[in-house]
């Protein structure tokens, strides 16, 4: 699924205003507070009336030039960019419920968004309610006129477990329910997530966009197509704003009072990030798939998680949703714990690091990490097995790769 012209998008969209001193990339504009030349200017951009910047907690001329360029690529009608994925998905959710709310997900999520669904919301007495996301029926049972979103990973990390998202957002906007979608793991140069009816799409940008684990950042990105009338915290913004009631909230409200926005440092940082996503993300989902197979076949090595190998359970979906090569993330399988750590480490070259998309391969056993403070009984219901390990691939040649990982292997 090669998408057209993002690099011409990454690369050339213009800075919002010409530079007075012509400066080819955007400049980091760090300050906090901008001058006016008079109170009457002053009450139009504080009131919203002028697109003028007041206060960079609310937003930034690098980082709205990093969120116009998101904006560009993605096709959203608005792009709201924050200091993490997770302040990403908080802000996000937090614009749609309130006391009394529930949100329909699944147990299979990243592990701190489990904990902001099962922990920090429950405590503001908004429920989750966990489901099987293929079990269509289960799903649209657990609905009710109480529900805020459907949130889901279009492929949830460390599971793979790819989401139907025809199926899913047809269900979820015949009962007026908006979809929420954590797209960390494709990048946005090769899913566009309008055209699989996600209404709200959530990312880390510290992943593929950043490269190189350099920065941390979060992006929430708004398609303005979904009617917000039954919302149960936008229908009177609805009322004044329509599609857009949900940014309303968000960018007036919810993202000011949680102060989590991006800094300028990081946009920067991700602007040129940004420039070579495509191109570095075709290299390490390419190598992905390449070593998906070398260990599917490997001796020592069973039940290879990648949804690009043709016995993979979500193939024939992800190669619809996501193409060929879906992702630069895979897992396996080796006997124990103990031959898991063992080939851990034994590495040379691939890094034991958390992390997802880095420029370097890394390799982590989420069970005692990620999910480390999880009792057994709960990463039994996530489906997180001590015997698996999930690589992160990155930009090495996939020889340099297999050496390391049969090396490590053979002791
Ligand atoms: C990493 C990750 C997050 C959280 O992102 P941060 O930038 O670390 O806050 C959320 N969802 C998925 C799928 C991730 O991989």
């Amino acid at each position: 699924m090669e998408k057209d012209n993002y690099s011409k998008k990454a690369l050339h969209t213009r800075l919002p205003e010409p530079d007075p001193y012509g400066s080819l990339s955007m400049p980091v504009y760090n300050t906090l507070a901008f001058e006016y030349d008079s109170a009457e200017a002053m009450e139009l951009a504080f009131t919203g009336k002028s697109n003028g910047f007041v206060y960079s907690r609310i937003s930034n001329p690098t980082v709205f030039h990093f969120e116009e360029k998101i904006r560009a690529i993605s096709g959203a009608s608005s792009v709201t960019a924050l200091n993490s994925g997770m302040a990403a998905i908080s802000n996000a959710v937090l614009t749609l419920v309130q006391s009394g709310s529930n949100i329909i997900t699944t147990r299979h999520l990243f592990g701190n968004t489990y904990s902001f669904f099962n922990a920090t919301l429950a405590g503001l007495g908004v429920e989750t309610r966990f489901c099987n996301l293929g079990d269509f029926e289960q799903v649209e049972a657990a609905m009710d006129q109480h529900t805020a979103a459907l949130f889901l990973e279009i492929i949830s990390n460390p599971q793979m477990e790819v989401a139907d998202l025809v199926q899913l957002a047809t269900i979820a906007h015949r009962k007026g329910i908006p979809v929420i979608a954590d797209t960390t793991l494709i990048p946005p140069s090769h899913f566009k997530a309008a055209e699989w009816g996600i209404d709200i799409e959530v990312i880390s940008s510290t992943k593929y966009i950043s490269g190189g684990g350099a920065s941390l950042g979060g992006l929430i990105l708004d398609y303005g197509n979904f009617n917000w009338a039954n919302s149960a915290t936008l229908t009177q913004l609805a009322e004044q704003h329509g599609t857009n009631a949900f940014t309303f909230r968000l960018k007036r409200e919810i993202h000011r009072n949680l102060g989590a926005y991006m800094t300028p440092q990081v946009a920067y940082q991700q602007l040129i990030g940004l420039e070579s996503m495509e191109l570095r993300y075709r290299q390490s989902s390419a190598t992905a798939a390449q070593l998906a197979q070398y260990l599917s076949k490997a001796n020592g090595v069973c039940c290879v998680n990648y949804n690009g190998l043709p016995e993979n359970p979500y193939y024939e979906l992800s190669n619809r949703q996501f193409g060929t090569h879906p992702g630069a993330m895979l897992t396996f399988d080796l006997g124990s714990k103990e031959a898991c750590f063992k080939w851990m480490n034994n590495l040379k070259l691939i890094r034991r690091a958390t992390n997802l998309f880095d420029n370097k391969t890394l390799a982590i056993h989420p069970y005692t990490t990620i999910y480390g403070s999880y009792s057994p009984e709960a990463k039994e219901t996530m489906h997180i097995y001590d015997t698996t390990i999930r690589l992160s691939v990155g930009l090495e040649h996939i020889d340099d790769l297999i050496e390391d990982i049969q090396q490590a292997l053979s002791y």
